[in-house]
């Protein structure tokens, strides 16, 4: 038996789309279950919309996820393994850097006439679509170009005149096997002769793809749905140019709840109605001009760039949804969180749990060891967010304190220079099991230490709980607090062990009882009755900081006071 080869093949024009990094799963799992190679391959022929750093932001997407490829780009993990390279000699594996094994197999078909080139001018081409138009015909190409005799065209050809390759399309059906819906058969009549390389030299995705897969030994393609119109026109480049056809399986799409096809568009829809509801009319930041702004706010269908988006929507306060695996992993869920998510997004285990339910919860290593075809499903799947933020909360719920710790300082690292700024990694550890524990992923922990990131002066005290803390029975709760300055004053060293024993030391020998103690100095530190451990809170901010936020809460509650 051939050995299973499977490939991720992105088009590197933004970031990854988590359908996206379902194929690259499922592609990647498949192999790994058969003991094969996963392949990773660059589909950047599209000079224009391609970019370097497309390419970088998808790799590391991918690694983060825990996606191993064994051949294709290197790349260096964070924690120093190298993934890729070029063991076999089938790379490149930027098809940029391919052409001319892309031009060597088109010399092939062209040669044996079964690819032509055509020099219809775009306008040209576009006229004869316009007449098809206004006659109510279905447009296809004409085959004008196979009028002019072969050694002609050729010679053309070879002169350098403008031109583009077509396929020179058979005559019969054409039946694609595919392992998730069956056969599906697609007669001439809709055939067009497609290009196969463009006017600039570049080949067009359906030959470099043919050529690619068969070279680099691929014997299984997982793809989205969306590419199953294409599947018949790469049978016919593959019979033409005498490759073996790989076995197909055409995912379901990914929707939104509503029905809607989950996409890019979604963020444009989301700050459009940011903006709306805000009543905004000028460009609130200056990446985008007022006309531009106008134009985009009035037509649905007209788009921003993702980061004009994201810097949009956060001056307005808004939250955009997150379709990248970038967004997700900002947003603090944990790599493998998001790969037990996506697997199910198509994929049915079909096996119990101990108690009888549905298996819905495994790891990477499950996927790897039991991914198959047949359980991929044929009808749409649906993004659930609130389910994925619930198996998001079980799991950082599960982690280690350690653990934790080590993973928000990770992604603060990355997300949150003030948190790293404010915190060392040592805080962050201490902090952790508190912080953990009001976590559903692990971006939620700056909120819980948010008090700690503001200046002593800035604390916004929130007025119900200074109302129920400090001022509600004759002011006891504010009398409490001047009382307890000195006690706090004289703890040393400021640790949460010391801190813990002074304030209940206090409690008891004041008669006051913990919460008469511990809810003013709360409130007086932190602007809220919720924080973390009182040890902890005071420990963090600092003796210094902790004095001069209680002389700031009893002036303002004073002052307060004096005014009614
Ligand atoms: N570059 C194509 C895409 O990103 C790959 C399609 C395929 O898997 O053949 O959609």
């Amino acid at each position: 038996m051939t050995e299973v080869v499977t490939r991720f093949a992105p088009s590197p024009t933004g970031r990854l789309h988590v359908g996206g990094a379902r194929t690259a799963l499922f592609n990647w799992a498949f192999a790994r279950r058969h003991g094969g190679k996963f392949v990773l391959r660059i589909e950047d022929t599209d000079r224009r919309r391609s970019s370097d750093a497309a390419t970088r932001g998808i790799l590391r997407s991918l690694a983060w996820m825990g996606i191993d490829w064994d051949q294709g780009p290197e790349f260096t993990t964070d924690d120093g393994r190298t993934l890729g390279g070029d063991p076999n000699s089938v790379g490149p594996f930027e098809q940029s850097k391919r052409i001319d094994l892309y031009n060597e197999h088109m010399r092939r078909l062209i040669d044996a006439g079964l690819a032509y080139p055509a020099f219809e001018t775009p306008e040209e081409l576009e006229a004869k679509r316009q007449e098809a138009i206004a006659a109510k015909r279905g447009y296809q190409y004409d085959r004008a170009a196979l009028g002019i005799p072969m050694p002609e065209r050729i010679a053309r050809m070879e002169a350098g005149e403008s031109h583009v390759v077509r396929m020179r399309m058979p005559e019969e059906p054409i039946t694609v096997h595919d392992e998730v819906l069956g056969d599906v058969t697609v007669g001439p009549e809709e055939f067009d002769d497609f290009i196969i390389r463009k006017r600039d030299g570049f080949p067009t995705y359906h030959f470099a793809v043919v050529v690619d897969d068969a070279l680099m030994g691929v014997t299984h393609v997982l793809r989205g749905q969306e590419h199953l119109i294409n599947t018949p026109r790469h049978v016919a480049l593959q019979r033409a140019l005498g490759f073996g056809t790989p076995t197909y399986g055409h995912m379901p799409l990914i929707f939104n709840p509503d029905g809607s096809k989950m996409s890019k568009r979604d963020k444009d829809k989301a700050a459009k109605k940011a903006v709306r509801d805000a009543g905004l009319q000028e460009p609130p930041v200056g990446s985008i001009g007022a006309d531009e702004f106008a134009a985009w706010l009035k037509d649905k269908t007209r788009q921003l760039g993702t980061d004009t988006l994201s810097e949009l929507a956060g001056s307005l306060g808004a939250e955009l949804p997150e379709i990248d695996t970038e967004d997700f992993i900002e947003a603090g869920y944990l790599p493998g969180t998001l790969a037990n998510f996506l697997a199910l997004l198509g994929w049915n285990p079909k096996t119990k749990n101990d108690d009888g339910t549905d298996l819905e919860r495994f790891d990477t290593d499950y996927l790897a060891g039991n991914f198959d075809f047949a359980g991929i499903g044929k009808t749409p799947s649906k993004f659930d967010r609130t389910k994925l933020l619930a198996f998001s909360a079980d799991d950082v719920q599960a982690m280690d304190d350690g653990v934790f710790a080590e993973a928000w300082h990770a992604w603060a690292s990355v997300f949150d220079a003030a948190l790293t700024e404010r915190f060392s990694a040592a805080d962050m550890r201490m902090l952790a099991p508190a912080v953990k524990q009001r976590c559903k992923t692990i971006r939620d922990g700056r909120s819980v230490v948010g008090f700690a990131l503001v200046g002593d002066d800035a604390i916004a005290f929130d007025p119900k709980a200074v109302h129920k803390v400090l001022i509600k029975g004759e002011r006891k709760g504010l009398q409490a607090l001047k009382d307890l300055r000195p006690m706090i004053e004289s703890i040393d060293p400021f640790t949460p062990e010391q801190v813990e024993a002074a304030v209940s030391g206090h409690a008891e020998s004041t008669g006051l009882g913990m919460g008469k103690v511990a809810q003013p100095i709360r409130v007086a530190v932190t602007g809220t009755s919720v924080s973390p451990p009182l040890g902890q809170t005071l420990a963090i901010l600092g003796k210094d900081s902790v004095l001069a936020r209680i002389d700031r809460c009893v002036a303002s509650v004073e002052a307060q006071a004096a005014e009614v």
